[in-house]
């Protein structure tokens, strides 16, 4: 199958569907070193997806964008961990499509604004802190359902994004991700037995599982989609990645039954000790991926996301020689907060 075959098909599936133009795309797909175990491992660079700095929510909020716009909304709310790459790309998001942008955060207001909250304020967006605790999304979800409740009494309009925007709306842009790669893979001639990301809201997961399910569907062969659970919630199967998958599937016109169980694949045993908190595996990776590739990980998410996989190809989860895809999720901006890259480097 080559690179003509996939993408009018995508353009059938996902004409419907309002977007905004807001990703650099398609991002690079880089060939990387042999791994242990004999892998051979190529990473998909959507760090480099331009908006505001990069990283995977920038698929996400085309979609989301596109919905908000097709509303008619002025402002949009999202949330987010004190450091979240999201709440900055929604940010930057409004700032290009001319709407006012409200982050609900965890944490307090620091002294002085670092990394992914810096650039955030630098977009135009306000902030609101919560003082909740990092890993309490519930929290934030309140705060969030209240501050949006007052801007539609304001008359401002807004379109609420849940956390890591990881709707089904948002998760069609890694459907839409899953078939642009396919088509650099036949074109670079590399046929992927897996593809390894980073889960934390679990919509990158989901959208990758509908566009699989989807292709197959239509005959194309398709890898393993492994996803590197970091956030407690996805670990113990919150959300319910089958379920997102197929309500992905159905946005998409697809079949829900076209998603099966077996699809989901989530390896929980890189996290460490909690969310956002470092490990020793997570901070190696980052510096094997900086000294071999010059790729930046961060050690919330992409770090220990790359962590899993070199564990996995280590552990001889993928035969030798097999081509192994890592989707660089982003996260580079949060290496230039207090504590963001690893110690005695
Ligand atoms: C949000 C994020 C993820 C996880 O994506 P989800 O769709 O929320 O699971 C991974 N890496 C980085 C850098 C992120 O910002």
């Amino acid at each position: 199958m080559t690179g003509a075959w996939t993408i009018p098909i995508m353009h059938a599936m996902f004409g419907h569907l309002p977007r905004a133009r807001l990703a650099t795309l398609p991002t690079p797909l880089e060939r990387g070193p042999e791994l242990p175990g004999g892998v051979r491992l190529w990473v998909k660079r959507d760090d480099l997806t331009g908006l505001g700095m990069g990283g995977n929510k920038a698929r996400k909020l085309e979609f989301l964008c596109g919905a908000a716009v097709a509303e008619g909304a002025r402002s949009l709310v999202t949330v987010g961990a004190a450091q979240s790459n999201h709440c900055r790309m929604t940010a930057a998001a409004g700032a290009v499509l001319g709407l006012e942008v409200h982050l609900v955060l965890s944490g307090d207001r620091p002294e002085q604004a670092t990394g992914n909250q810096l650039l955030s304020t630098l977009f135009g967006a306000q902030l609101h802190y919560t003082g909740a605790d990092e890993s309490h999304w519930g929290e934030l979800m309140i705060a969030s359902e209240s501050l949006t409740d007052e801007l539609v009494a304001a008359g401002a309009a807004p379109y609420s994004i849940p956390i890591g925007g990881s709707t089904s709306t948002g998760a069609a842009g890694y459907a839409w991700a899953l078939a642009e790669l396919l088509d650099q893979c036949d074109a670079a001639g590399c046929a992927p037995t897996a593809v390894v990301h980073t889960s934390s809201s679990g919509g990158t997961h989901a959208g990758l599982v509908a566009g699989k399910a989807l292709l197959r569907a239509q005959g194309r062969s398709v890898p393993e989609i492994l996803a590197i659970g970091v956030a407690k919630g996805v670990n113990i199967g919150m959300p319910d990645i089958a379920d997102l998958a197929r309500d992905t599937a159905d946005l998409l016109g697809g079949d829900r039954s076209t998603v099966e169980r077996s699809d989901i694949a989530l390896d929980p045993n890189w996290i460490g000790d909690d969310y956002a908190v470092p490990t020793k595996a997570g901070d190696a990776a980052i510096r094997w991926a900086a000294r071999h590739g010059g790729w930046v990980l961060d050690r919330t998410y992409s770090g220990k996301g790359f962590a899993g996989l070199v564990g996995n190809a280590e552990a001889g989860r993928w035969p030798e020689g097999s081509d192994v895809v890592f989707i660089h999720t982003g996260g580079m901006p949060a290496v230039f907060a207090p504590g963001g890259a690893p110690a005695g480097l």
